[in-house]
């Protein structure tokens, strides 16, 4: 096995290798590597690449209020400051009543790849930083995974503001705090979003489809830009039997990206 490989396993605490049936204890290099499906990335501006429909914007914009739409164009015309600044001191949903910090996003704002989660937890809402908790390590080991540190990535979330208890965010909520995510796309202008959880996906796909199945394609959101679903870091926590799957779908999202890039990491 190469070593590069070996490392990104590691990095992710992969226990794949550990399969105690007898084909698996052949040689690690032998072992089962779960084999992403690798779209054929066409690199003209506006390539169709999921194999699932296009998805055009979220109906959540659709049932927007005028108010909401609204606002919705003021935050388009934002840059950097003024949005970080609107974002932490956003009162648009009720989750501001209860949150400790607007958490508005880290990383590079120049960033190739985006990474988009659900909302923050008790450790972000009290640092405003997403992905500060344990979900926030395994993050980080998944992006060492493919050769990326945290800090080359931009990391944001679907809602700015903690719901109470880490419950589901309600679709208001969303309506609300959609427009930030869809600037920061804008003003970051990433080659590739790695979305992470059913509800970042379900919600940027405007889909019900359970996560299981919007993974292995390249999806297309917000102006055709090219988007890779996996479980969300926590859920992985959980279930450590999909880190698997969840490779799989970090080393199909490392591929398109080359792909876009031309070949170039
Ligand atoms: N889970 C998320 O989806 N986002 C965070 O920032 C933290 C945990």
């Amino acid at each position: 096995m190469d070593s590069r490989r070996l490392a990104y396993l590691q990095a992710l605490d992969i226990d794949v290798w550990e399969r105690r049936d007898a084909a698996a204890r052949a040689p690690v290099s032998q072992a089962v590597i779960p084999q992403p499906v690798i779209p054929q990335v066409d690199t003209s501006p506006a390539p169709a690449l999921a194999r699932e429909p296009a998805t055009a914007a979220p109906a959540i914009a659709a049932q927007a209020t005028p108010a909401v739409e609204a606002d919705a164009g003021a935050v388009a015309k934002m840059g950097w400051d003024e949005l970080a600044t609107a974002i932490r001191s956003c009162t648009k949903c009720p989750l501001h009543a209860t949150r400790t910090n607007g958490v508005f996003g880290v990383g590079d704002r120049r960033a190739r790849w985006l990474v988009i989660g659900e909302a923050p937890g008790m450790d972000e809402d009290r640092q405003g930083e997403p992905f500060v908790g344990r979900a926030g390590q395994l993050l980080n080991s998944m992006l060492k995974g493919i050769g990326l540190a945290r800090e080359q990535v931009f990391i944001a979330n679907i809602l700015k503001s903690r719901p109470p208890n880490n419950r589901d965010p309600k679709p208001e909520e969303v309506r609300a705090c959609i427009p930030y995510l869809h600037r920061q796309i804008e003003l970051i202008d990433p080659t590739l979003i790695l979305c992470v959880g059913r509800i970042a996906a379900q919600t940027l796909l405007n889909v019900e489809t359970p996560i299981g199945k919007l993974r292995g394609v390249v999806h297309r959101i917000v102006n055709n830009r090219p988007m890779v679903v996996t479980y969300h870091p926590a859920y992985l926590l959980r279930s450590p039997v999909e880190k698997r799957k969840s490779w799989a779908d970090l080393l199909l999202a490392m591929r398109t990206f080359e792909a876009l890039q031309g070949g170039a990491a």
